[in-house]
């Protein structure tokens, strides 16, 4: 693998696709362990997941159910700010086990604020699976019970996630080149 361009920024790489498969190969089969007999639902949030989520779901040999949501952020009434909703979310998650699928939690301010719309709903467990997260750029700490990657707060591309709608297609994850930054 070697530094690729994408727009206008260089991009080298960071973690390969054998590594990759690698990681969630292993997530996958902790959670075949963990959620047996618990016919899990997972909801991977698009667009950024969808790689990860599909990967993941081949890997998983129990019985599961997964379902594709986007989020959007729109402007709440004057004192509850930016409000996420869950476009897609059709299924019932009262009693049920729900594994929110994730590429990667940086502020968590995402997560933050569309975990307690799941809770409300009373699910028996809601478990976080995320790919990658940023530490250094947590503001909203988020508990990942599953997580693949810790990663620095550089900006990071492919296996899903894009620039400016590009790179989502690479199978392996790039990062920033630092002089770029
Ligand atoms: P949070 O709400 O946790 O700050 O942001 C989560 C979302 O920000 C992710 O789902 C992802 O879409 C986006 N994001 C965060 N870091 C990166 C990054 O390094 N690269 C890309 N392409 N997207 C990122």
């Amino acid at each position: 693998m070697s530094v690729i361009k994408v727009h206008d920024k260089a991009f080298q790489p960071y973690i390969g696709e054998a590594e990759l498969q690698q990681r969630i190969k292993e997530m996958a089969e902790q959670i075949n362990t963990d959620l047996k007999g618990e016919r899990p639902l997972f909801i991977a949030i698009l667009n950024g997941s969808f790689m990860f989520a599909a990967d993941m779901f081949k890997y998983l040999t129990i019985e599961a159910e997964i379902s594709f949501i986007k989020l959007a952020s729109y402007k709440g009434m004057k004192s509850t700010g930016n409000i996420i909703q869950a476009i897609g979310l059709d299924e019932d998650l009262f009693g049920r086990t729900v594994v929110i699928l994730e590429d990667i939690v940086d502020t968590g301010k995402t997560l933050s604020q569309f975990l307690p719309q799941l809770e409300h709903q009373q699910p028996k467990k809601l478990i976080v699976a995320s790919l990658l997260t940023k530490p250094d750029a947590m503001v909203h700490p988020i508990k990942i019970d599953y997580l693949g990657f810790s990663v620095p707060n550089k900006f990071l591309l492919g296996y899903g996630l894009d620039y400016d709608g590009l790179g989502r297609n690479l199978p392996a994850i790039y990062q920033l080149v630092e002089s770029e930054q």
